[in-house]
C-alpha cells in the first residue's frame, strides 16, 4: 500500500511538472537565433514554425552571382534613387545596426512605383559574392511599397579611403543591443551611391528570418568605399553577421549596365 502511495504521489508530481513545462514552452518567445551553434543559419527553418521558409524555401538570398552567366535586360528601367536629407536614428538590434531614416521622405522608384526607404543596416562580410569575392561590408537598403512589396538595394564596400557620408554613424555605433543613437547632422545618402548604377537584379529573400521570400534584389556592380578603421569599428561588434550562400536553383539573375 504505502509503495502504491509514493508512487501515485511521484506520478502527480511528474505531471504538474510535465504540465507546468509545457505552458512555459506554449508562452515563451519564439527561440532566438543567431549567426552560430545551436541557432545559427543551418536551424533557422527549424527554430520556429515562422521560419520555414529558411530552410524549405527556392528562392532564398544571399547568392553568388556568376558575371559569366547574367541574361542582359536592356528594358529594365535605370534605378531612380529620390533621397533627401534627412535625420537617422542609429540602433544595435544585437544581429546587426540599423540606420532608420525619421521621415518616409526617401524613396527608390521602379518601373514608375515608389518604394518608401523604411531602414539601412550592414553585414560583415558581404552575404552576396560576385564570381565568389566576398567584400568586406554589404550594406542593404531596405524599400518597401505601400502594398508591402520589398526591394532590396545591396552595396557593396571596399577597404579605401574614409566614408564621408556614415562618417558620424560610424564614430557612435551604438554598442549595447537595444540601445538607439541619433545622428546629430541628417544625412543625404543619395552621396553614398556609386556614381555608376548599373546592377543586377534577382528574386530572392530576406537573408534573416523569417527569410520571406518575393524580395526584389537589386545589387550595385560598382562598390564604394570606407576606411579600414570604420570597417573595424563594425566588425568588432559583429565579427560575423551574414549567412551563408543559397543555392540559384532555376532562378535567373539580370543585369542591367549604364
Ligand atoms: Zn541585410
Amino acid at each position: 500500500m504505502k509503495w502504491n502511495t509514493l508512487f501515485s504521489k511521484c506520478l502527480i508530481l511528474v505531471l504538474i511538472f510535465s504540465l507546468f513545462f509545457i505552458f512555459e514552452s506554449a508562452h515563451s518567445a519564439p527561440l532566438k537565433w543567431s549567426y552560430s551553434g545551436k541557432t545559427g543559419p543551418e536551424y533557422w527553418g527549424s527554430l520556429d514554425p515562422a521560419y520555414v521558409k529558411c530552410s524549405k524555401g527556392f528562392e532564398q538570398s544571399p547568392i553568388n552571382i556568376n558575371t559569366a552567366n547574367l541574361v542582359e535586360a536592356t528594358d529594365l528601367d535605370p534605378l531612380k534613387f529620390r533621397y533627401t536629407t534627412t535625420p537617422f536614428k542609429v540602433l544595435n538590434t544585437g544581429h546587426t545596426i540599423e540606420v532608420i531614416p525619421r521621415n518616409q521622405e526617401n524613396s527608390l522608384w521602379i518601373d514608375n512605383e515608389r518604394y518608401i526607404l523604411k531602414q539601412l543596416h550592414f553585414h560583415h562580410q558581404s552575404e552576396h559574392e560576385i564570381n565568389n569575392k566576398e567584400f568586406p561590408i554589404e550594406i542593404h537598403l531596405v524599400h518597401q511599397h505601400s502594398n508591402g512589396k520589398l526591394a532590396v538595394v545591396g552595396i557593396f564596400v571596399k577597404e579605401g579611403l574614409q566614408n564621408n557620408v556614415l562618417k558620424n554613424v560610424f564614430e557612435h555605433l551604438p554598442r549595447t543591443i537595444s540601445s538607439e543613437e541619433i545622428v546629430e547632422k541628417p544625412i543625404n545618402l543619395t552621396a553614398l551611391l556609386p556614381k555608376d548604377k548599373s546592377f543586377f537584379t534577382y528574386d530572392g529573400s530576406l537573408t534573416t528570418p523569417p527569410c520571406t521570400e518575393d524580395v526584389t534584389w537589386f545589387i550595385l556592380k560598382e562598390p564604394i568605399e570606407m576606411e579600414q578603421r570604420q570597417i573595424r569599428s563594425f566588425s568588432e561588434l559583429y565579427p560575423s553577421n551574414d549567412r551563408p550562400l543559397q543555392p540559384l536553383n532555376n532562378r535567373v539573375v539580370f543585369k542591367r549596365i549604364h
